[in-house]
């Protein structure tokens, strides 16, 4: 039993970048981790929150169960879902999740293309370029760590220069003058 929850979006209707996710095809979903008198179905997909802290800070979001167990890259795709049932109010709260009762859903998921050799670059979305010598071996992959804008995932160079290593400065530095 979960607690069922109201998908909200922006009045304009049109905006949206959920790639085709749960928020964009449902106007409820099911909380499963919450108390609450709601079973999940078809027309309201299993949600969960989830809170792995990308920037070290809390984050709370909900997350499609089915995608999280498949461990697929899920990400913010611009939708929230909430109500304000007390016992949701005070999970949000209880998790970190401040005290109105909505939460981010993360239900974009990337695909890469079909037959694509080329691996996305989890910030930016382009492919990340391999390097290779003179006989075609790679040389350098392009892939970097992308930790801690995305905690689990890779980035190109470009965003690497441009955003994960100054975060990771940023946070040195709040860790040093603590
Ligand atoms: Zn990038």
């Amino acid at each position: 039993m979960g607690m069922l929850v109201y998908v909200y979006k922006s009045p304009l209707g049109s905006y949206h970048s959920t790639c085709d996710g749960i928020t964009h095809r449902h106007s409820e979903l099911c909380v499963v981790d919450c108390r609450g008198n709601f079973e999940p179905n078809n027309n309201r997909p299993a949600v969960k929150l989830v809170d792995d802290r990308p920037m070290g800070t809390p984050y709370p979001k909900l997350v499609p169960v089915d995608e999280r167990e498949k461990g697929t890259w899920l990400m913010f795709g611009g939708n929230y879902a909430g109500c304000s049932d007390t016992r949701f109010r005070d999970f949000c709260a209880e998790n970190n999740g401040g005290p109105y009762g909505m939460l981010p859903v993360f239900d974009r998921i990337e695909h890469k293309p079909e037959g694509s050799k080329m691996n996305l670059c989890n910030i930016c979305n382009k492919p990340m370029t391999p390097t290779f010598d003179d006989s075609g071996n790679v040389l350098l992959t392009g892939e970097n760590n992308s930790w801690p804008i995305i905690a689990t995932g890779v980035c190109c160079d470009r965003c690497e220069k441009d955003f994960v290593l100054p975060a990771r400065m940023k946070d040195a530095s709040r860790r040093a003058s603590k």
